[in-house]
């Protein structure tokens, strides 16, 4: 059975590879004192960007995750590899007005600006294993903004992952009774 198998895919749960040489830092973009973190150099590198998911995917194998919730709009790209790799379902959360449905929403803080957050009512069962998935967490504002959504919804976290960690911002500490794992520090 699919939900079984996805728990003997080979893939090695730990990777000592160092992936920040695929990512260019952008200083001062989109605002002055911000170092963007560009990872479309990594996305574009096919077997670069399948060890990185494989990376990630490894270290939540044995988590039985029914469901990945991943963050517009850099987040999707990570959230939907790791989906089919996991065997998991996809959630999109995306910015306010872009659901078609009724949603559930939430304001958050981003490292630049403020947003509103959104996902279908129906999105998440009472129960279901989720592994909230974005490209990077920063403040972490975003990444709590979507776990406080999904515990109302009663979903179960049972982590959160990232291409990248921003570790000078303190992210995790807004979602302290998360497990956080990603890929490349900084
Ligand atoms: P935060 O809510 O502060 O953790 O910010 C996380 C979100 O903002 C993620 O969806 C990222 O795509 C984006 N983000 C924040 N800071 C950066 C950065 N320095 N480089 C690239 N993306 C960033």
């Amino acid at each position: 059975m699919w939900q079984n198998n996805r728990h003997n895919s080979g893939l090695a749960s730990n990777s000592k590879e160092d992936f920040s040489q695929h990512v260019r830092n952008i200083p001062d973009f989109p605002q002055k004192g911000i170092i963007f973190r560009d990872i479309t150099g990594l996305l574009r590198n096919g077997p670069v960007f399948k060890r990185a998911i494989d990376a990630i995917a490894g270290h939540h194998v044995e988590q039985a995750i029914d469901t990945v919730v991943s963050i517009e709009a850099r987040g999707f790209i990570i959230g939907s590899a790791l989906g089919y790799r996991l065997g998991s379902g996809v959630v999109p959360v995306r910015k306010k007005g872009k659901l078609p449905w009724q949603v559930y929403r939430k304001s958050y803080n981003l490292e630049y600006g403020q947003d509103h957050l959104e996902i279908h009512q129906d999105a998440i069962e009472p129960g279901t294993n989720v592994l909230i998935v974005d490209d990077v967490i920063a403040t972490g504002g975003t990444v709590q903004a979507v776990a406080e959504l999904i515990k109302e919804m009663k979903g179960n976290i049972v982590g959160a992952s990232f291409l990248i960690e921003l570790t000078d911002l303190n992210g995790r500490d807004k979602i302290k009774d998360i497990p956080v794992f990603s890929l490349i520090k900084y």
